[in-house]
């Protein structure tokens, strides 16, 4: 199994605290934690992942599908990318182990790919997370190299 994720999530699992939309959202969003965290890779898609798939049937009009997103999307894409000296984009499997968390993290702190986060409503939230260590997240991802 794999875990879909768009570009842009790829940032909000680094610091992925237990809030979310709704309680649906967060309970969703807590089991891909857990799956992530038990190994499985990613495979990056486009358009709407598994951490929105409650949105899509909570929201009239999913935010999700939107074109801002996607927008997004395109911005973390190129961020990763760049940071990663490697290719991040759809059909992309990766396995978030704890070595390139901790480098996207660092990364994501220090402002180098925090591009996507433009406009975001939950900026704030991420930006004191990362100001405090990521204390309190939930994706840990195990171990390994
Ligand atoms: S600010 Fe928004 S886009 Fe950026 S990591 Fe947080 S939730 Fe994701």
């Amino acid at each position: 199994m794999t875990v879909r994720l768009r570009a842009h999530h790829l940032l909000c699992m680094l610091t992925y605290v237990g809030r979310g939309y709704s309680p649906a959202f967060t309970a969703n969003y807590d089991r891909i934690v857990e799956r992530l965290n038990s190994g499985e890779p990613v495979l990056v898609i486009e358009g709407p992942d598994d951490i929105c798939s409650p949105l899509l049937n909570e929201e009239a009009r999913p935010h999700c599908l939107s074109a801002r997103v996607r927008e997004r999307d395109a911005r973390a894409a190129i961020a990763l990318t760049r940071w990663l000296d490697d290719p991040v984009e759809a059909g992309r499997r990766l396995r978030p182990h704890r070595k390139l968390l901790e480098r996207m993290r660092t990364a994501f702190a220090g402002g180098k790919t925090r591009q996507a986060c433009l406009g975001c409503e939950w900026r704030s939230l991420c930006s004191s997370v990362a100001a405090n260590g990521y204390a309190g997240t939930l994706l840990d991802a195990g171990s390994g190299n």
